[in-house]
């Protein structure tokens, strides 16, 4: 990297940035990664001599390292003893990936699909829940499917619907229930989005009456 007199790099600069959403962290904020936000991050990061304000442009940024660091090709712009200069510079940078606490909340949050359990005989709704519940615990416990868990319970008119975070587990749970108590099963979906490799994302409904 060349020297130079107008502009003290500091030995190691790190970006903390989420590898879900992107934003950077800096100085207790998130900042969407765009050029503007990274110019005045560099702008607290970067010491220089210029006299008064002066100007930070990105003009690229490049992955090293396997991901792990960031070259950013930075043109700084400024006056010094009366002067302007203008120069470009490569200014390395540690990348610290994280999950921000918005991701982490949407992927505590994050559901395949529901099992709405609906007993009809009002009687035997709370003995029955209260039976299908640990079951349906257990069985997203012992799964192998990536994020097999009950995300939440919420109680509905004539029994609960279960938020399960795996739709394969779901399927299989509702199958089993339906067989097991002889409930009938109805299956429904909805398209939920869409993910940025364009994979149509379905929500599942599995109601079970008993
Ligand atoms: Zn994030």
């Amino acid at each position: 990297m060349k020297r130079n007199p107008l502009v003290k790099i500091p030995k190691e600069i790190k970006l903390k940035i989420c590898k879900r959403c992107l934003m950077f962290y800096h100085n207790r904020k998130y900042y969407e990664f765009d050029n503007e936000n990274i110019a005045s991050f560099f702008r607290d990061v970067l010491k220089t001599n210029f006299s008064g304000d002066y100007k930070i442009f990105v003009n690229n940024i490049r992955e090293t390292n396997q991901g792990k660091n960031f070259v950013f090709d930075l043109t700084l712009a400024g006056i010094f003893e009366g002067k302007l200069y203008k120069f470009s510079m490569e200014v390395p940078v540690k990348k610290e990936s994280y999950v921000c606490s918005v991701c982490l909340k949407k992927a505590s949050e994050y559901y395949e699909a529901i099992i709405q359990l609906r007993i009809l005989e009002r009687k035997k709704q709370k003995d029955l829940i209260d039976e299908l519940l640990p079951k349906i615990q257990s069985l997203t416990k012992k799964s192998a499917f990536p994020l097999s868990r009950v995300v939440k319970v919420i109680e509905k008119k004539n029994g609960v619907d279960v938020y399960i975070g795996n739709a394969k587990i779901a399927e299989q749970i509702s199958k089993k229930l339906s067989k097991e108590f002889g409930a009938k099963i109805k299956k429904s979906s909805s398209l939920v989005g869409q993910t940025r490799t364009g994979r149509r994302v379905y929500r599942f409904t599995y109601l079970l009456r008993f």
